[in-house]
């Protein structure tokens, strides 16, 4: 008998990549594949890349550089890159890594096993990067047998149709695409029914969920993205729901008064600014200015007064001047988000900024990066207090670091909480935890004994 080939994917960026390396993993078990935690042992290793941040990127491109000494030592071995690198540099990649046997781009990773087919016996690389805005999400119920048994991710939409001057999506995952309502409530249904109770509603901008502009579709009557949440939150068993990422934009009343009428839904929204400059914030081509974002603050707080806001912040975007660098930090003082990722501006080619002037030298965005950094350090922290003699409900995920009954879980704030607590937890249990301590990262506390 044959023994099965073994399977190894190494995943670089966002939680959209990391849904697209586990349906990847499916598709390839579902082909006689087995996977490896071994790269030296795998028949097949995929590296799913991401480009929205040269970091990353330039990982991707280090990992597969190694990967050479690999080959030359097994040439059976396929090397499949996959993902927003793959989309951008297509062709271009195999020249810069020779090895490589299959280049595939985001919308065409549902192929993956029908190319491996096409590779058996052939030396010639094959790249299979397409966009097309008629390209239908595949519907495709997960394998619950194996990942967390607890809480998944759910992809609901792909691509951009925002521009943003800054970023690359748009190039590499294309247009808005949304997968029908139908087949996400399916996918729900079926995680549920498996016992999963947590999903993550997840697209690059959920907020315009349902209405696609390339094709002018709209996937149902089900068009808007509130109309979604309720669809999701009525499948028995969800008990916890939360969605990542929204534009400020699309940011409606609507989908502000969820958080106040859908139980289950978490109090944590994730709603990247990029910049407290207007000045700055139109060269982004974000669409809205600090006054209207505030203003959706405000009204959110009002809505749901104990939601717990993080952000995206960049530093150094061409032309930034120290006023508009105060302006975010001005910003931060402001709003007092709970957390923040915050990124120095670096060229993204084919974004359009790449070709806008007065590039902000890489010390003075060092310096503006470590400032901003310092002093959302200590509003987390300030926050991270706040919620000293709080009981918080908390979803238990593992094992803390240290031996004997120390637990880890997510608050509904997507906090993450340390907490002693009796024996014989399981992961995905609800556990109502009393908080003592606000420390810079997580909170730390006891569990409620009854
Ligand atoms: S909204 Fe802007 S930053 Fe976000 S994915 Fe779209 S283009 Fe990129």
């Amino acid at each position: 008998m044959n023994q099965a080939k073994r399977y190894y994917i190494a995943t670089f960026g966002c939680q959209m990549n990391e849904r697209d390396s586990e349906i990847m993993g499916q598709l390839l078990q579902e082909s006689s594949y087995s996977a490896t935690e071994v790269m030296e042992q795998a028949d097949l290793i995929v590296v799913n890349t991401c480009s929205v941040r040269e970091k990353a990127e330039q990982k991707a491109y280090s990992l597969l550089g190694r990967l050479k000494k690999l080959k030359e030592k097994n040439s059976a071995l396929v090397i499949a890159v996959a993902g927003c690198v793959a989309q951008q540099d297509g062709q271009r990649l195999l020249n810069r890594i020779p090895h490589a046997d299959l280049v595939i781009g985001p919308q065409k990773i549902y192929d993956l096993p029908t190319l491996l087919l096409g590779q058996k016996g052939c030396k010639t690389p094959e790249v299979r990067t397409g966009l097309s805005p008629a390209f239908a999400i595949p519907a495709f119920l997960p394998d619950v047998t194996s990942g967390s048994q607890f809480k998944r991710f759910v992809t609901i939409m792909q691509g951009c149709d925002n521009f943003c001057t800054y970023c690359v999506v748009p190039y590499t995952r294309g247009r808005e695409i949304s997968r029908t309502p139908g087949d996400i409530v399916a996918e729900v249904a079926h995680l549920a029914a498996a016992g999963i109770t947590e999903v993550t509603l997840l697209g690059q901008n959920v907020n315009s969920y349902g209405l696609d502009k390339a094709t002018g579709a709209e996937t149902s009557d089900l068009t808007h993205f509130p109309d979604l949440l309720r669809a999701v939150a009525a499948v028995a068993g969800i008990q916890r729901l939360r969605f990542t990422t929204s534009h400020p934009k699309d940011l409606s009343e609507a989908l502000m008064r969820c958080f106040a009428e859908i139980d289950t839904l978490c109090p944590h929204l994730h709603l990247p600014v990029q910049s407290g400059s207007n000045r700055l914030l139109k060269l982004m081509n974000r669409k809205y200015t600090v006054e209207d974002y505030l203003d959706k603050i405000a009204r959110l707080r009002g809505i749901r007064p104990d939601i717990a806001i993080t952000t995206d912040l960049i530093v150094g975007f061409p032309g930034e001047t120290d006023e508009d660098f105060q302006a975010t930090m001005a910003l931060l003082e402001e709003v007092r988000y709970h957390g923040a990722f915050s990124f120095k501006y670096s060229d993204r080619p084919p974004a359009r900024a790449i070709a806008f002037a007065d590039k902000v030298a890489e010390e003075i965005k060092n310096d503006r990066l470590a400032r901003l950094q310092k002093r959302q350090e200590e509003i987390t922290l300030e926050w991270n207090r706040a919620y000293v003699g709080r009981t918080l409900a908390v979803m238990v995920e593992g094992c803390g670091r240290t031996t004997g009954e120390q637990w880890s879980g997510r608050a509904p704030t997507n906090h993450m909480v340390n907490f002693a607590g009796p024996s014989g937890l399981r992961p995905g249990q609800i556990i109502m935890v009393t908080i003592s301590e606000g420390g810079p990262h997580s909170l730390r506390g006891s569990a409620v004994m009854a």
